[in-house]
């Protein structure tokens, strides 16, 4: 059984790549019928919202994602606390005192002298006098005390990862303010939570390195890791969560299926087919990590709308029939509205643009030169009964009466009825106006 989770900090909305990140960890769960924890890293005060909280919630929802328990990272500060007494017994955590611009010194002089700009542990060699001394008008932070060593895992996605800790810098883990940092944080409730898989993006890669020695020191086990590549969009660049048109919301508001974007999501950039699939079921079938590529996963807005008009056209009945229903589509017509509409519609709005159509008044002009055609022809139709071949009946009459035929015919009636010339099956709607009752005036 796998225990996966999504944390997401609550400093901004949901966008795709996070989305993405929180769809492999929910079916890596659910594949194993395991647990997935959906838990806020909130220990920035400042930047974290309650109102960010509740957006991701909505939004994870909307998507169909359920989550098993809900976790903040506030919550848990007692916890980090102790980490920080076990790091220190253990001599893997220190107090250091440099201010930023100091360190930035330190950088750019490292930099100039053409070596990498790696903290030169100078926190490590002052004595407890000096610490004393600089603990008068300077607040500490602390880092990790890393381990030379070259830290190798086998990544499910990425495959053999090995990163030589020389490379890089102590990691801080606690803040001159107090605040315990993620990388920390992350790691124990990682294991408090008994975590097993960890899923995240690729910008992630350097943090396990650091993070394994954490769980060797805090914990017993090293979870499973696998990092994905990052979206782009189509001119390579990385997604970011100031491109608001690609937060969950913003999509949403244009009309993208939320399955549309799960099958996206979670096919980029897979050796596999692009569904749409037609339920998480499905979904869950078809989804494997090793599939995965390594190289960033495209992608472009136009492919999202066309899976997503896809998608809403597989819908089956019973999955819209509330929606239909809440436009005001009558009990009785759902159904055939459903079977006239799905094919002339991108978007769910375009139910409510076509059952208006159904409801339209019709106006006859008397100087449209079809003025009399029209006439006659719409007087007649109220001889024949309602059926589903009502269409085909009716026109084949008129087509005897007034010696019309093809575009001459079928043009100006489908235009009279539905205001346009190009449109739905007219043998699908004409049933339903007839039914609704045409609305015809002069
Ligand atoms: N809060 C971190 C982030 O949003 C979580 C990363 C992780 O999954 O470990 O980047």
């Amino acid at each position: 059984m796998k225990v996966t989770r999504f944390a997401p900090s609550p400093t901004g909305l949901l966008h795709l790549g996070n989305l993405r990140t929180a769809i492999f960890n929910y079916f890596m769960a659910r594949k194993s019928n395991g647990k997935f924890i959906l838990r806020f890293d909130d220990t920035d005060k400042r930047r974290s919202s309650h109102k960010f909280v509740e957006k991701i919630k909505e939004d994870l929802r909307w998507v169909g994602l359920d989550w098993d328990e809900e976790i903040f990272q506030s919550d848990h500060l007692d916890r980090y606390d102790n980490a920080k007494k076990d790091l220190i017994e253990q001599g893997r955590l220190y107090e250091c005192f440099e201010t930023k611009t100091e360190i930035e010194l330190k950088r750019k002089m490292q930099l100039n002298m053409g070596r990498p700009p790696v903290y030169d542990r100078a926190a490590l060699r002052l004595s407890e006098k000096e610490k004393a001394q600089l603990r008068i008008d300077r607040k500490s932070y602390w880092r990790f005390k890393l381990e030379h060593e070259l830290v190798e895992w086998n990544d499910c996605i990425l495959g053999k990862q090995s990163i030589p800790t020389e490379s890089l810098s102590d990691p801080v883990l606690i803040r001159a303010d107090g605040q315990y940092l993620y990388t920390l944080a992350s790691v124990m409730d990682d294991i408090d939570y008994e975590v097993t898989d960890i899923i995240r993006g690729s910008d992630h890669v350097t943090n396990t390195a650091v993070q394994i020695q954490l769980f060797k020191t805090l914990g017993d086990y090293i979870p499973d890791f696998s990092h994905h590549s990052l979206l782009v969009n189509f001119d390579g660049k990385a997604f970011s969560k100031r491109e608001g048109s690609m937060d969950l919301e913003g999509l949403r508001n244009s009309g993208i299926e939320a399955l549309a974007i799960v099958s996206l999501l979670i096919s980029l950039g897979s050796s596999k087919t692009i569904g749409p699939f037609d339920n998480f079921g499905d979904v869950l079938t078809n989804f494997d990590l090793s599939h995965l590529s390594k190289a960033p996963a495209k992608l472009e807005f136009k492919s999202l709308q066309a899976l997503s008009q896809k998608s809403l056209q597989r819908l089956s009945y019973s999955e819209i029939e509330k929606y239909i229903l809440s436009i005001g589509v009558p009990k009785n017509l759902t159904e055939s509205f459903w079977e006239m509409a799905k094919e002339n519609i991108f978007v769910r709005k375009d139910l409510a643009k076509l059952w208006k159509t159904c409801n339209r008044n019709i106006v006859l002009v008397s100087s449209d030169p079809d003025y009399d055609f029209l006439k006659n022809a719409l007087k007649i139709l109220k001889d024949f009964s309602l059926n589903d071949d009502i269409w085909r009946l009716w026109t084949e009459e008129v087509k005897k009466l007034s010696g019309r035929r093809g575009k001459e015919l079928y043009q100006p009636l489908r235009f009279a009825l539905t205001g346009q010339n190009s449109g739905p099956d007219m043998n699908k709607l004409l049933p339903i106006m007839v039914s609704i009752g045409l609305k015809i005036s002069e």
